[in-house]
Protein backbone atom coordinates (compact mmCIF):
# COMPACT_ATOMS: atom_id res chain seq x y z
CA UNK A 1 0.00 0.00 0.00
CA UNK A 2 1.27 3.28 -0.88
CA UNK A 3 0.08 7.05 -0.49
CA UNK A 4 0.41 9.88 -2.27
CA UNK A 5 -0.63 13.23 -1.52
CA UNK A 6 -1.13 16.11 -4.11
CA UNK A 7 -1.06 19.73 -3.06
CA UNK A 8 -2.96 22.54 -4.51
CA UNK A 9 -0.36 23.46 -6.91
CA UNK A 10 -0.67 19.67 -8.73
CA UNK A 11 -4.58 20.64 -9.34
CA UNK A 12 -5.02 24.11 -9.99
CA UNK A 13 -6.48 24.30 -13.63
CA UNK A 14 -7.60 21.77 -16.14
CA UNK A 15 -4.00 20.45 -17.51
CA UNK A 16 -2.77 20.17 -14.23
CA UNK A 17 -5.72 18.01 -13.09
CA UNK A 18 -4.84 15.88 -16.05
CA UNK A 19 -1.47 15.45 -15.50
CA UNK A 20 -2.04 14.07 -11.60
CA UNK A 21 -4.29 11.65 -12.97
CA UNK A 22 -1.39 10.32 -15.46
CA UNK A 23 0.39 10.00 -12.71
CA UNK A 24 -2.27 7.86 -10.65
CA UNK A 25 -2.71 6.24 -14.08
CA UNK A 26 0.59 5.18 -13.91
CA UNK A 27 0.63 3.15 -11.10
CA UNK A 28 -1.70 0.53 -12.87
CA UNK A 29 -3.91 -1.77 -10.53
CA UNK A 30 -1.28 -0.65 -7.30
CA UNK A 31 -3.32 -0.05 -4.00
CA UNK A 32 -2.64 3.61 -3.36
CA UNK A 33 -4.66 5.99 -1.08
CA UNK A 34 -4.42 9.62 -2.33
CA UNK A 35 -4.62 12.54 0.05
CA UNK A 36 -6.01 15.66 -2.05
CA UNK A 37 -5.27 19.41 -1.05
CA UNK A 38 -7.94 22.25 -2.06
CA UNK A 39 -6.69 23.61 -5.70
CA UNK A 40 -4.40 26.17 -6.03
CA UNK A 41 -5.17 28.79 -4.06
CA UNK A 42 -8.79 28.19 -2.65
CA UNK A 43 -7.88 27.95 0.76
CA UNK A 44 -7.10 31.43 0.81
CA UNK A 45 -10.12 32.20 -0.77
CA UNK A 46 -11.94 30.83 1.44
CA UNK A 47 -10.11 32.49 4.57
CA UNK A 48 -11.39 35.68 2.92
CA UNK A 49 -15.04 34.08 2.96
CA UNK A 50 -14.68 33.70 6.51
CA UNK A 51 -13.22 36.72 7.72
CA UNK A 52 -15.47 38.80 5.66
CA UNK A 53 -18.40 36.49 7.48
CA UNK A 54 -17.19 36.89 10.70
CA UNK A 55 -17.05 40.61 9.88
CA UNK A 56 -20.10 40.67 9.47
CA UNK A 57 -20.73 41.38 5.93
CA UNK A 58 -22.43 38.46 5.40
CA UNK A 59 -23.26 39.58 1.43
CA UNK A 60 -19.86 39.80 0.66
CA UNK A 61 -18.71 36.58 1.76
CA UNK A 62 -21.86 35.30 0.22
CA UNK A 63 -20.74 36.48 -2.94
CA UNK A 64 -16.99 35.44 -2.41
CA UNK A 65 -18.31 31.87 -1.78
CA UNK A 66 -20.66 32.20 -5.14
CA UNK A 67 -17.17 32.67 -6.97
CA UNK A 68 -15.41 29.43 -5.37
CA UNK A 69 -18.35 27.64 -6.37
CA UNK A 70 -18.38 28.71 -10.08
CA UNK A 71 -14.70 28.00 -10.56
CA UNK A 72 -15.71 24.23 -9.23
CA UNK A 73 -18.43 23.90 -11.21
CA UNK A 74 -16.89 24.98 -14.28
CA UNK A 75 -14.01 22.70 -14.13
CA UNK A 76 -16.67 19.77 -13.28
CA UNK A 77 -18.19 20.68 -16.45
CA UNK A 78 -14.96 20.30 -18.10
CA UNK A 79 -13.84 17.16 -16.50
CA UNK A 80 -16.96 15.20 -16.68
CA UNK A 81 -19.64 14.11 -19.05
CA UNK A 82 -20.87 10.43 -17.98
CA UNK A 83 -20.17 11.94 -14.15
CA UNK A 84 -21.37 15.25 -15.11
CA UNK A 85 -24.11 15.01 -13.15
CA UNK A 86 -22.86 12.99 -10.50
CA UNK A 87 -20.00 15.04 -9.69
CA UNK A 88 -22.19 18.72 -9.91
CA UNK A 89 -25.11 16.54 -6.96
CA UNK A 90 -21.84 15.77 -4.60
CA UNK A 91 -20.56 19.13 -5.24
CA UNK A 92 -24.03 21.23 -4.37
CA UNK A 93 -24.54 18.96 -1.10
CA UNK A 94 -21.16 20.58 0.12
CA UNK A 95 -21.86 24.06 -1.33
CA UNK A 96 -25.56 24.09 0.62
CA UNK A 97 -23.76 22.60 4.03
CA UNK A 98 -21.60 26.23 3.95
CA UNK A 99 -24.22 28.15 2.63
CA UNK A 100 -26.89 27.10 5.21
CA UNK A 101 -24.00 28.63 7.78
CA UNK A 102 -23.43 31.77 6.07
CA UNK A 103 -26.69 32.80 6.40
CA UNK A 104 -26.79 32.88 9.68
CA UNK A 105 -25.03 35.25 12.11
CA UNK A 106 -21.80 33.76 13.81
CA UNK A 107 -22.57 33.01 17.07
CA UNK A 108 -19.52 30.73 17.95
CA UNK A 109 -15.93 31.83 17.84
CA UNK A 110 -13.55 32.62 14.97
CA UNK A 111 -11.55 29.60 14.57
CA UNK A 112 -15.30 27.40 14.77
CA UNK A 113 -15.85 29.22 11.75
CA UNK A 114 -13.16 28.92 9.53
CA UNK A 115 -12.83 25.48 10.16
CA UNK A 116 -16.56 24.64 8.96
CA UNK A 117 -15.96 26.99 6.00
CA UNK A 118 -12.65 26.20 5.40
CA UNK A 119 -12.78 22.33 5.12
CA UNK A 120 -15.05 22.39 1.88
CA UNK A 121 -11.73 23.10 -0.50
CA UNK A 122 -10.64 19.51 0.42
CA UNK A 123 -13.86 18.30 -0.13
CA UNK A 124 -14.25 20.53 -3.55
CA UNK A 125 -11.11 19.30 -4.66
CA UNK A 126 -11.57 15.34 -3.66
CA UNK A 127 -15.01 15.38 -5.50
CA UNK A 128 -13.58 16.68 -9.21
CA UNK A 129 -10.81 13.87 -8.85
CA UNK A 130 -12.22 11.30 -7.90
CA UNK A 131 -15.32 11.81 -10.64
CA UNK A 132 -12.52 12.15 -13.07
CA UNK A 133 -10.85 9.44 -12.31
CA UNK A 134 -14.04 7.43 -12.75
CA UNK A 135 -15.10 9.03 -16.45
CA UNK A 136 -11.21 8.22 -16.93
CA UNK A 137 -12.50 4.46 -15.75
CA UNK A 138 -10.00 3.68 -12.85
CA UNK A 139 -10.72 1.23 -10.02
CA UNK A 140 -11.50 4.75 -7.95
CA UNK A 141 -13.66 5.51 -4.54
CA UNK A 142 -14.09 8.45 -2.63
CA UNK A 143 -14.29 8.75 1.13
CA UNK A 144 -15.29 11.80 3.63
CA UNK A 145 -12.17 12.14 5.55
CA UNK A 146 -14.09 13.72 8.05
CA UNK A 147 -15.51 10.14 9.13
CA UNK A 148 -12.14 8.68 9.66
CA UNK A 149 -9.76 11.51 11.33
CA UNK A 150 -10.95 12.18 14.56
CA UNK A 151 -9.81 15.06 16.59
CA UNK A 152 -10.59 17.03 19.64
CA UNK A 153 -12.26 20.70 19.30
CA UNK A 154 -9.13 22.95 18.94
CA UNK A 155 -10.30 24.81 15.65
CA UNK A 156 -7.34 25.25 13.99
CA UNK A 157 -5.01 23.55 15.06
CA UNK A 158 -7.24 20.23 15.49
CA UNK A 159 -5.40 17.65 17.74
CA UNK A 160 -5.79 14.22 16.29
CA UNK A 161 -7.28 11.42 18.70
CA UNK A 162 -5.03 8.19 17.11
CA UNK A 163 -7.04 5.26 19.31
CA UNK A 164 -10.31 5.93 17.57
CA UNK A 165 -8.53 7.00 14.16
CA UNK A 166 -6.56 4.07 14.28
CA UNK A 167 -9.98 2.20 14.65
CA UNK A 168 -12.02 4.30 11.78
CA UNK A 169 -8.85 3.51 9.37
CA UNK A 170 -8.94 0.04 10.18
CA UNK A 171 -13.08 -0.50 10.02
CA UNK A 172 -13.71 1.63 7.36
CA UNK A 173 -11.19 2.39 5.16
CA UNK A 174 -9.15 -0.46 4.80
CA UNK A 175 -11.98 -2.74 3.61
CA UNK A 176 -12.29 -0.20 0.31
CA UNK A 177 -9.35 -1.42 -0.83
CA UNK A 178 -10.91 -5.34 -0.90
CA UNK A 179 -13.11 -3.50 -3.84
CA UNK A 180 -11.18 -0.66 -5.35
CA UNK A 181 -7.42 -0.04 -6.11
CA UNK A 182 -7.44 3.61 -5.51
CA UNK A 183 -9.09 5.42 -2.64
CA UNK A 184 -9.63 9.68 -2.96
CA UNK A 185 -9.90 11.43 0.24
CA UNK A 186 -9.08 15.17 1.67
CA UNK A 187 -5.57 15.95 3.66
CA UNK A 188 -5.61 18.97 5.78
CA UNK A 189 -9.08 18.33 7.77
CA UNK A 190 -10.85 16.37 10.06
CA UNK A 191 -13.69 16.24 12.54
CA UNK A 192 -14.65 15.71 16.30
CA UNK A 193 -16.65 13.41 17.61
CA UNK A 194 -20.07 15.49 17.73
CA UNK A 195 -19.04 15.56 14.05
CA UNK A 196 -17.94 19.28 13.74
CA UNK A 197 -15.30 20.21 11.22
CA UNK A 198 -11.97 20.49 11.71
CA UNK A 199 -8.81 21.82 10.69
CA UNK A 200 -4.90 20.84 11.30
CA UNK A 201 -3.09 23.87 10.24
CA UNK A 202 -2.04 25.86 7.13
CA UNK A 203 -0.37 23.50 4.89
CA UNK A 204 -1.67 20.38 7.02
CA UNK A 205 -2.54 17.79 4.10
CA UNK A 206 1.25 16.38 3.99
CA UNK A 207 0.43 15.33 8.41
CA UNK A 208 -2.84 13.97 6.89
CA UNK A 209 -0.63 11.53 4.87
CA UNK A 210 1.79 10.36 7.42
CA UNK A 211 -1.76 10.07 9.90
CA UNK A 212 -2.19 7.33 6.94
CA UNK A 213 0.86 5.81 5.85
CA UNK A 214 1.27 5.43 10.34
CA UNK A 215 -1.56 3.92 10.25
CA UNK A 216 -1.90 1.60 7.42
CA UNK A 217 2.23 1.14 7.99
CA UNK A 218 2.25 1.97 4.46
CA UNK A 219 4.90 1.07 2.00
CA UNK A 220 5.68 4.31 0.97
CA UNK A 221 4.34 8.09 0.54
CA UNK A 222 4.85 10.41 -1.86
CA UNK A 223 4.70 14.33 -1.47
CA UNK A 224 3.79 15.86 -5.29
CA UNK A 225 4.91 18.94 -5.40
CA UNK A 226 6.13 21.53 -7.80
CA UNK A 227 9.52 21.42 -7.06
CA UNK A 228 11.94 19.00 -8.51
CA UNK A 229 13.50 17.97 -4.93
CA UNK A 230 13.99 19.37 -1.80
CA UNK A 231 16.56 22.03 -1.76
CA UNK A 232 19.31 23.17 -0.20
CA UNK A 233 17.67 27.01 -0.50
CA UNK A 234 15.27 28.48 -1.48
CA UNK A 235 16.13 29.21 -5.19
CA UNK A 236 14.32 32.36 -5.52
CA UNK A 237 17.00 34.00 -3.02
CA UNK A 238 19.66 31.47 -3.67
CA UNK A 239 19.78 30.58 -7.44
CA UNK A 240 22.44 28.53 -7.09
CA UNK A 241 20.56 26.18 -4.81
CA UNK A 242 21.18 22.46 -5.67
CA UNK A 243 18.51 19.34 -4.89
CA UNK A 244 19.40 17.12 -2.16
CA UNK A 245 18.81 13.34 -3.32
CA UNK A 246 18.46 11.75 0.15
CA UNK A 247 17.58 13.21 3.42
CA UNK A 248 17.43 11.65 6.79
CA UNK A 249 14.02 11.96 9.28
CA UNK A 250 16.53 13.96 11.58
CA UNK A 251 17.32 16.42 8.57
CA UNK A 252 14.39 17.35 8.03
CA UNK A 253 12.79 17.71 11.42
CA UNK A 254 16.03 20.01 12.06
CA UNK A 255 15.13 22.10 8.62
CA UNK A 256 11.47 22.35 9.16
CA UNK A 257 12.02 23.48 12.54
CA UNK A 258 14.27 26.03 12.06
CA UNK A 259 11.76 27.22 9.37
CA UNK A 260 12.65 25.34 6.05
CA UNK A 261 8.78 25.37 3.92
CA UNK A 262 9.79 21.96 2.81
CA UNK A 263 6.96 20.25 4.60
CA UNK A 264 4.68 20.68 7.34
CA UNK A 265 6.52 19.96 10.40
CA UNK A 266 4.71 17.61 12.22
CA UNK A 267 4.78 14.77 9.06
CA UNK A 268 8.31 13.34 10.30
CA UNK A 269 7.11 12.06 13.44
CA UNK A 270 4.61 9.67 11.94
CA UNK A 271 6.52 8.16 9.77
CA UNK A 272 9.99 8.09 11.33
CA UNK A 273 7.86 6.14 14.29
CA UNK A 274 7.14 3.38 11.59
CA UNK A 275 10.12 3.69 9.34
CA UNK A 276 8.07 4.52 6.31
CA UNK A 277 10.01 6.48 3.49
CA UNK A 278 8.83 10.03 2.49
CA UNK A 279 9.23 10.73 -1.07
CA UNK A 280 8.97 14.44 -2.64
CA UNK A 281 8.41 14.39 -6.44
CA UNK A 282 8.36 16.74 -8.73
CA UNK A 283 4.66 16.49 -10.54
CA UNK A 284 5.87 18.15 -13.88
CA UNK A 285 9.10 15.87 -14.04
CA UNK A 286 7.84 12.50 -12.86
CA UNK A 287 10.67 11.15 -13.96
CA UNK A 288 12.76 12.99 -11.97
CA UNK A 289 14.58 11.17 -8.91
CA UNK A 290 13.14 13.92 -6.19
CA UNK A 291 14.23 13.76 -2.25
CA UNK A 292 14.21 9.96 -0.75
CA UNK A 293 13.75 10.79 3.14
CA UNK A 294 14.15 8.21 5.40
CA UNK A 295 16.43 6.88 8.40
CA UNK A 296 19.26 6.81 6.72
CA UNK A 297 21.63 9.01 7.94
CA UNK A 298 22.12 12.13 5.56
CA UNK A 299 25.93 12.52 3.85
CA UNK A 300 28.09 14.61 2.46
CA UNK A 301 25.10 17.44 2.38
CA UNK A 302 26.60 20.73 1.07
CA UNK A 303 25.48 23.58 3.55
CA UNK A 304 21.49 24.14 3.89
CA UNK A 305 20.36 28.11 4.14
CA UNK A 306 17.22 28.51 5.96
CA UNK A 307 15.98 32.27 6.28
CA UNK A 308 13.36 33.75 8.71
CA UNK A 309 12.65 37.55 7.54
CA UNK A 310 11.06 40.02 9.29
CA UNK A 311 12.23 39.45 12.80
CA UNK A 312 12.52 41.49 16.34
CA UNK A 313 14.95 41.07 18.19
CA UNK A 314 13.69 42.01 22.19
CA UNK A 315 16.04 42.58 25.06
CA UNK A 316 15.05 42.12 28.02
CA UNK A 317 17.48 43.50 30.87
CA UNK A 318 17.13 43.73 34.41
CA UNK A 319 15.99 46.98 36.21
CA UNK A 320 18.13 46.85 39.05
CA UNK A 321 21.22 45.07 37.79
CA UNK A 322 20.44 41.96 39.52
CA UNK A 323 21.28 38.39 37.63
CA UNK A 324 18.31 37.17 35.05
CA UNK A 325 18.20 34.28 36.88
CA UNK A 326 15.50 31.75 36.91
CA UNK A 327 12.58 33.31 39.05
CA UNK A 328 12.38 36.58 36.35
CA UNK A 329 13.13 34.06 33.66
CA UNK A 330 10.10 31.73 34.56
CA UNK A 331 7.88 34.73 34.81
CA UNK A 332 9.24 35.70 31.06
CA UNK A 333 8.43 32.30 30.01
CA UNK A 334 4.68 32.46 31.33
CA UNK A 335 4.25 35.48 29.26
CA UNK A 336 5.73 33.82 26.09
CA UNK A 337 2.98 31.61 26.38
CA UNK A 338 0.30 33.91 27.40
CA UNK A 339 0.60 35.93 24.27
CA UNK A 340 1.70 32.46 22.00
CA UNK A 341 4.81 33.19 21.25
CA UNK A 342 7.81 31.72 20.80
CA UNK A 343 11.81 32.89 20.60
CA UNK A 344 13.00 31.76 17.28
CA UNK A 345 16.57 32.36 19.15
CA UNK A 346 17.54 33.35 22.42
CA UNK A 347 20.62 34.21 24.40
CA UNK A 348 21.92 35.08 28.06
CA UNK A 349 24.14 37.31 29.63
CA UNK A 350 24.25 37.98 33.15
CA UNK A 351 21.44 40.75 33.20
CA UNK A 352 19.85 40.73 30.24
CA UNK A 353 18.14 38.00 27.69
CA UNK A 354 18.02 38.50 24.04
CA UNK A 355 15.56 36.57 22.06
CA UNK A 356 14.32 37.25 18.20
CA UNK A 357 10.54 37.10 17.38
CA UNK A 358 8.90 36.68 13.89
CA UNK A 359 6.93 40.09 14.13
CA UNK A 360 3.72 39.81 14.64
CA UNK A 361 3.04 43.22 15.84
CA UNK A 362 -0.15 42.68 17.96
CA UNK A 363 1.03 39.89 19.80
CA UNK A 364 4.46 41.89 20.00
CA UNK A 365 3.10 44.57 21.58
CA UNK A 366 1.11 42.68 24.36
CA UNK A 367 4.79 41.34 24.69
CA UNK A 368 6.88 44.41 25.84
CA UNK A 369 3.85 45.43 27.43
CA UNK A 370 3.63 42.47 30.03
CA UNK A 371 7.30 42.26 30.15
CA UNK A 372 7.91 45.94 30.76
CA UNK A 373 6.62 45.18 34.50
CA UNK A 374 9.87 42.79 34.84
CA UNK A 375 12.24 44.17 32.69
CA UNK A 376 13.59 47.00 30.77
CA UNK A 377 12.49 45.98 27.03
CA UNK A 378 14.77 47.38 24.26
CA UNK A 379 13.24 46.29 20.73
CA UNK A 380 14.54 46.24 17.40
CA UNK A 381 12.66 45.05 13.99
CA UNK A 382 13.74 44.66 10.11
CA UNK A 383 16.07 41.69 11.41
CA UNK A 384 16.37 38.17 9.54
CA UNK A 385 17.26 35.49 10.72
CA UNK A 386 19.99 32.79 8.93
CA UNK A 387 20.63 29.28 9.92
CA UNK A 388 22.71 27.62 7.99
CA UNK A 389 23.40 23.58 8.28
CA UNK A 390 26.73 21.74 7.36
CA UNK A 391 27.75 25.80 7.24
CA UNK A 392 31.55 26.43 5.96
CA UNK A 393 33.49 29.29 5.75
CA UNK A 394 32.89 30.77 2.54
CA UNK A 395 28.94 30.02 2.86
CA UNK A 396 28.85 32.45 5.78
CA UNK A 397 31.42 35.18 4.47
CA UNK A 398 29.08 35.32 1.55
CA UNK A 399 25.67 35.21 3.46
CA UNK A 400 27.10 37.69 6.04
CA UNK A 401 28.84 40.33 3.45
CA UNK A 402 27.62 43.89 4.13
CA UNK A 403 25.13 43.13 6.85
CA UNK A 404 25.86 44.06 10.85
CA UNK A 405 25.38 40.46 12.80
CA UNK A 406 23.52 40.85 15.95
CA UNK A 407 23.41 37.91 17.54
CA UNK A 408 25.01 34.19 16.93
CA UNK A 409 24.81 31.05 17.99
CA UNK A 410 26.52 28.22 16.85
CA UNK A 411 27.07 23.90 17.08
CA UNK A 412 29.65 22.35 15.17
CA UNK A 413 26.47 21.25 12.51
CA UNK A 414 24.31 24.23 12.67
CA UNK A 415 25.17 28.39 12.90
CA UNK A 416 22.42 31.21 13.38
CA UNK A 417 22.93 34.80 12.44
CA UNK A 418 20.22 37.53 13.45
CA UNK A 419 21.33 40.12 11.18
CA UNK A 420 20.72 43.85 9.98
CA UNK A 421 20.94 45.08 6.69
CA UNK A 422 23.04 47.69 6.56
N1 LIG B 1 -5.27 23.51 1.61
C1 LIG B 1 -4.60 23.67 2.87
C2 LIG B 1 -3.69 24.88 2.81
O1 LIG B 1 -3.56 25.49 1.77
C3 LIG B 1 -3.87 22.46 3.30
C4 LIG B 1 -2.71 22.04 2.44
O2 LIG B 1 -2.59 22.47 1.29
O3 LIG B 1 -1.91 21.24 2.88
O4 LIG B 1 -3.10 25.21 3.82
MG1 LIG C 1 -0.95 23.21 -0.11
Amino acid sequence: MKIYKFGGASISNLDRIKNTAEIIKETAGEKILIVISAMGKTTNALETVVHNFFDGKQELALQLFEGIKESHLNFAKFLTTLEGQATENQLKDFFTEIEWLLHDKPVRNYDYYYDQIVCCGELFSSSLLYHYLREEKLNATWVDVRDIIRTDNNFRDAGVDWIVTDNNIGEHLMPLFDKYNLVITQGFIGSTDENESTTLGREGSDYSAAIFANSLVADLVTIWKDVDAVKSADPKVFPDAVNLPALSYTEVIEMAYYGAQVIHPKTIKPLQNKNIPLLVKSFLNPLLPGTVISSKASRDLPPIIVIKPDQVLIQFKSKDFSFVEDKPVEDLQLIFDNVKLKPNLSQNTAISLLCSFDNREEKIDQLAVQASEIFDVELEKNLSLVTVRHYDNETIERLTKNKKVVLKQQTQVTIQLLMRDF
